[in-house]
């Protein structure tokens, strides 16, 4: 069932620069049944995981995070990049390759103790992901896990995101 999804999952060499292997996943998207499956794969590898809400980013991340929050009944956090939300926002900040960016999510989306699951398509360096956290925990939140239907494993992105427990579908070592 992985090899199927795995199939559908394009590798596009120098993009969005030379020297980098990018995963593009919008093959997987346009296919009904595989799309279907590899939710139903993603919400099987984080049916042991204790929470009340899953939290994606924009903007792949949206497809699957929606995706599993409906899949799983859990309530969905939305973060966004700096000043697109219009309530009271808590914010962490995170490294890219030339300075930094931002994540910012309602902060009564995450009320002191809600479990939180940080989900996304891809984990590379782990950047993104480790924001997702820091917002769940500068609220008051708890990190459930956080899951990713592909891992990019040669880049170690899950030891940046210790002690959480990180699940994928699909991880190219
Ligand atoms: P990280 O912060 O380095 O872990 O990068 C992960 C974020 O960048 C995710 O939100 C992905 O959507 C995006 N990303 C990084 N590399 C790829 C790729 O090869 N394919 C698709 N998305 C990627």
């Amino acid at each position: 069932m992985i090899r199927e999804i795995k199939r559908h999952i394009r590798t596009v060499e120098d993009f969005p620069k030379p020297g980098i292997s990018f995963k593009d996943i919008t093959p997987l998207l346009d296919d009904g049944p595989a799309l279907h499956q590899a939710i139903d794969a993603l919400s099987s590898v984080v049916e042991h995981l204790h929470y009340d809400r899953v939290v994606c980013a924009e903007a792949r991340g949206f497809v699957f995070g929606t995706a599993l929050a409906y899949s799983m009944k859990k309530g969905l956090i939305l973060a966004r990049k700096p000043n697109k939300l219009p309530g009271r926002t808590i914010s962490a900040e995170y490294d890219l390759e030339y300075g930094t960016d931002a994540l910012e999510a309602h902060l009564d989306s995450i009320p002191p103790g809600t479990r939180v699951l940080v989900a996304d398509d891809l984990l590379a360096t782990g950047g993104t992901a480790r924001a997702m956290c820091q917002l769940v925990e500068n609220a008051g939140g708890v990190v459930a896990g956080a899951a990713f239907m592909i891992e990019l494993g040669y880049l170690e992105g899950r030891k940046l995101l210790e002690p959480y427990e990180v699940v994928s579908l699909i991880n190219y070592k």
